[in-house]
């Protein structure tokens, strides 16, 4: 099992990834470009830009001085609920949770899903949490969202530095708030408490997927290929595990705090190992150390960001030279950088397909929860493959048809969705 940064107990302030560009400001560009590329008219493009409804406030958890922040962004729901996760750290504010909305309305949408996108903040360091204080946290944000949630409105799930305990915390909370046992609030819960068999490697399993997809377009067999994966934790950590598997050379990886190499390919169940001993693979022997953005600058065919938004930029993406570039992290290319991608012919997997597969599979808990039934993990990760692999070449196929980027396609086919659902509700101003 991969261990993650929460359970490790690092501290997202050390972080050495720092976003540049704002998620909203990304996540607004992409809609608007690919709105203007479908000819909407303005007060369209605001109906699909601007977030429905907001959520903000203050909780006091016993022990802590500090008055701490909490968000709720639900951006659309004209497909169905919001649905989204909630991300923990110290610089989460409002815009960055209404970015992070905004990509999951086209995140669903994309994935042809009967939910809308919204997305949850804490603004906190998770590593000044005691067990005990964590758990008050969630059950005080629980109750503070207790009338905006639940399983018809609004379903969160965990995202960076949350996890599966703490969506336990919410569904118990939730159960007391409403006087009846309801799973179906939130997905990513422990097994035992309904959460789904697969849902823990999803996300980076599915970035595996649209990867294998890609390398066949560009007529790269998989044991010929080398990789680079940015992050190691529930995304960046599960890629490169497959990716491995899957005979992929992974030359390099990175963490928090920093980033290794070895030109002959990573063991990576042996770095994975050490990042759950150390709590670091930065430690590890048998690679050489470099930086973070020496890593997304090495030679190879693939180059996976999983670690956080903004880290593809105007100044390093002319000096990238993977391929394919498959984001498992939301938002991690500025609107800038994409340009220059494009212009160099860069096979770029955008978030909104490559990571769906966490809140495809969240889907799937939720249809668990609400049937009460219980599926066996190759059911759910068979339809996983299925998933990833149709979406990717829907993707693809539009962007081809209509000689646009896979991210300008993949942001099309989700507003028109979306557009299309709202002018049949009757809604489109
Ligand atoms: N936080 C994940 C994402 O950004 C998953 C959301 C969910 O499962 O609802 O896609």
């Amino acid at each position: 099992m991969i261990v993650n940064s929460v359970s490790s107990g690092l501290s997202a302030k050390k972080m050495s990834f720092k976003g540049t560009e704002s998620i909203w400001t990304t996540a607004k560009t992409n809609i608007e470009n690919a709105a203007n590329e479908l000819g909407y008219g303005k007060s369209l493009i605001n109906q699909l830009v601007y977030p429905e409804r907001e959520l903000s406030g203050f909780v006091h958890v016993g022990g802590i001085d500090e008055p701490i922040q909490v968000f709720r962004t639900q951006h659309n729901t004209a497909l169905g609920p919001a649905k989204g996760g909630i991300r923990m750290m110290p610089a989460v504010d409002g815009e960055t949770v209404r970015g992070l909305a905004t990509d999951m309305s086209v995140k669903n949408s994309l994935a042809g899903l009967p939910l809308g996108g919204g997305k949850g903040g804490i603004r906190f360091d998770s590593a000044k949490l005691s067990p005990a204080q964590r758990v008050d946290l969630f059950r005080a944000y629980t109750r503070f969202m207790a009338p905006i949630i639940g399983p018809n409105m609004d379903i969160p799930a965990p995202d960076m530095f949350t996890n599966a305990g703490d969506m336990d915390i919410i569904m118990d909370e939730y159960s007391k708030v409403v006087g009846h046992n309801d799973p179906g609030v939130v997905t990513g819960k422990s097994l035992m408490n309904g959460g789904s068999l697969g849902r823990q490697e999803a996300t980076g399993l599915g970035v595996v997927h649209t990867v294998e997809e890609a390398l066949l377009k560009e007529g790269i067999l998989p044991n010929r290929a080398t990789a680079a994966v940015q992050g190691s934790g529930n995304v960046g950590g599960v890629a490169a595990k497959y990716l491995h598997e899957k005979g992929v050379k992974v030359l390099g990886m990175s963490d928090m705090y920093g980033a290794i190499y070895n030109k002959k390919g990573l063991d990576v169940p042996e770095v994975l190992s050490e990042i759950k001993q150390k709590g670091t693979l930065t430690k590890y022997a048998k690679a050489a150390k470099i930086s973070n953005e020496d890593l997304l600058k090495l030679n190879v065919d693939v180059l996976v960001p999983a670690a956080t938004q903004g880290q593809i930029t105007e100044k390093n993406a002319g000096s990238i030279l993977a391929k394919i570039i498959a984001e498992g992290a939301n938002g991690p290319t500025t609107p800038g950088a994409d340009k220059i991608l494009q212009r160099r012919g860069i096979h770029v997997v955008p978030d909104v397909l490559a990571n769906q597969g966490g809140v495809y599979v969240s889907h799937l808990e939720h249809i668990q929860n609400r049937t009460r039934d219980i599926w066996p993990l190759k059911t759910v990760l068979d339809k996983l493959a299925v998933q990833m692999k149709s979406r990717y070449n829907e993707v693809f196929t539009y962007s081809i048809r209509n000689k646009v980027s896979m991210r300008k396609a993949a942001t099309m086919l989700a507003l028109e969705r979306i557009a299309n659902a709202l002018k049949a509700r009757g809604r489109i101003v």
